[in-house]
């Protein structure tokens, strides 16, 4: 029987998408996380606790505490663990992305000098030591920019610029964002930041499977808000996509060769481009499939989840099928309306009761903090649907969050 070790973070969303995926499998599972947690009573015997953010001691950790015992796949299910992943599978001698590519998707300036040298699309980029003085940066640079922290993920940290006083403004910010404790144990990228030029366009979300260097498109997502800053919250995705046929090749294509440009061959990525009259643009490539709970848009074949996907390549199982189920879907991360204490969420049956909704899951709990962009990190919630058609989908999450209330102190 195979084995299958899981680096699943306290953080992550996916927890129980990916393990329903493990016990759809016949396979003993490992599951490591960097603090002993709830999942213990669950799987008693296979609990390990890694280190996620130092990769090599977390390899070594690995090595040690499963002596004797064969490990086939390392899967690592969310952002944070995927230089970790890197590193365990490559101390185990198991084919996956070099540690230094992994590491490349983690730090947004590496990301984009791997991009520039490929000669891949991608927006110009400077980069500044958080302790210079933002008045001397900003009148470096050219506007409208985007500021943006090296290492952090959904958007935090992310600002535009359109003036050398917003530059300012939003250099202090960041600094202050990489201030505190949590993040400064991030360590050498949390000592800059990323500007870069701003491109204007729409933005797609490509999702997608690496095999043996060849890419395949899972899902190719429209983001139908329009993303125009200062904060770039994530609303809506839908697929399939609208634009035309050949700029969705386009976006294959340039996805396909910033994944060569970073050295990434095998396994998930998630990529976001944008696109306009000169074509697309790469703001940056994951190794890792789509966060939140997302994935649950996606079905292939004759039902396989991403998460089934994800871990039959890992394992080297066939797959059944790469194509997405022909419908549309569609789902909408709840966006933060303001700061505070959540209450109360009203609304929820009748947003559940859209037509066309699936599902609406409240994933903030009563009584929680909530931080909008640029400092949180968190979603409220999700909001899903199924139509025929990606407008029916668009419309049916519109009227569904139009129903929510959410009271914050
Ligand atoms: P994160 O890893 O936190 O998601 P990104 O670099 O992907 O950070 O930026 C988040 C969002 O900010 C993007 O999805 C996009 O909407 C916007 N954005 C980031 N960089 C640029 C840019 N150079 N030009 C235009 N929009 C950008
Ligand atoms: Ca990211
Ligand atoms: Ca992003």
């Amino acid at each position: 029987m195979y084995t299958l070790l899981l680096l699943i973070p306290t953080t992550t969303y996916r927890t129980e998408d990916f393990l329903e995926a493990a016990k759809r499998l016949d396979v003993d599972v490992l599951i490591a996380s960097e603090r002993a947690n709830v999942m213990a009573g669950e799987f008693p015997d296979s609990l390990l606790t890694l280190p996620f953010n130092d990769p090599a001691v977390a390899a070594r950790e690995v090595l040690s505490r499963t002596r004797g015992r064969t490990i086939d796949a390392v899967v690592p299910v969310d952002e944070v663990t995927t230089v970790a992943g890197a590193a365990i599978a490559a101390a185990l001698g198991l084919r996956a992305n070099p540690v230094a590519a992994v590491s490349a998707t983690r730090n947004k300036r590496r990301m984009r000098e791997l991009l520039a040298r490929a000669g891949v699309a991608a927006p110009a980029f400077t980069s500044f030591a958080v302790t210079e003085d933002p008045e001397r940066a900003a009148r470096r640079v050219r506007y409208p920019c985007v500021l943006k922290p090296l290492g952090l993920s959904a958007s935090r940290g992310v600002i535009r610029a359109d003036t050398p006083s917003e530059f300012a403004a939003a250099f202090r910010r960041i600094a202050a964002i990489l201030e505190t404790p949590e993040l400064r144990e991030l360590g050498p990228g949390a000592d800059e930041v990323l500007v870069e030029a701003f491109i204007p366009g729409v933005e797609v979300a490509l999702e997608g499977l690496l095999q043996e260097g060849t890419l395949t498109t899972l899902a190719l997502f429209d983001k139908p808000d329009p993303l125009d800053g200062p904060f770039f919250e994530e609303t809506i995705y839908v697929t399939p996509s609208r634009l035309p046929g050949e700029t969705q090749a386009a976006i294959r294509d340039c996805t396909a060769r910033a994944a060569r440009a970073i050295g990434l061959h095998d396994g998930p990525i998630h990529a976001e481009l944008r696109v306009n009259a000169e074509g697309p643009w790469v703001l940056e490539i994951a190794a890792r499939s789509i966060g939140g709970l997302c994935s649950r848009t996606l079905r292939f074949g004759t039902g396989l989840s991403l998460e089934d996907i994800i871990l039959r390549h890992a394992l080297g199982l066939p797959i059944a099928s790469l194509t997405r189920e022909a419908r549309a879907a569609g789902v909408m991360m709840i966006p933060i309306p303001r700061a505070g204490v959540l209450d109360e969420v009203q609304g929820l049956d009748e947003a559940r009761a859209v037509p066309l909704i699936e599902d609406v899951t409240i994933s903030a709990h009563k009584g929680q903090e909530l931080v909008p962009l640029p400092e949180g990190a968190r979603y409220l919630g999700f909001i899903f649907s199924r139509a025929e058609t990606p407008a029916e989908v668009e419309a049916a999450l519109r009227s569904a969050h139009a129903r929510l209330r959410f009271l914050i102190r």
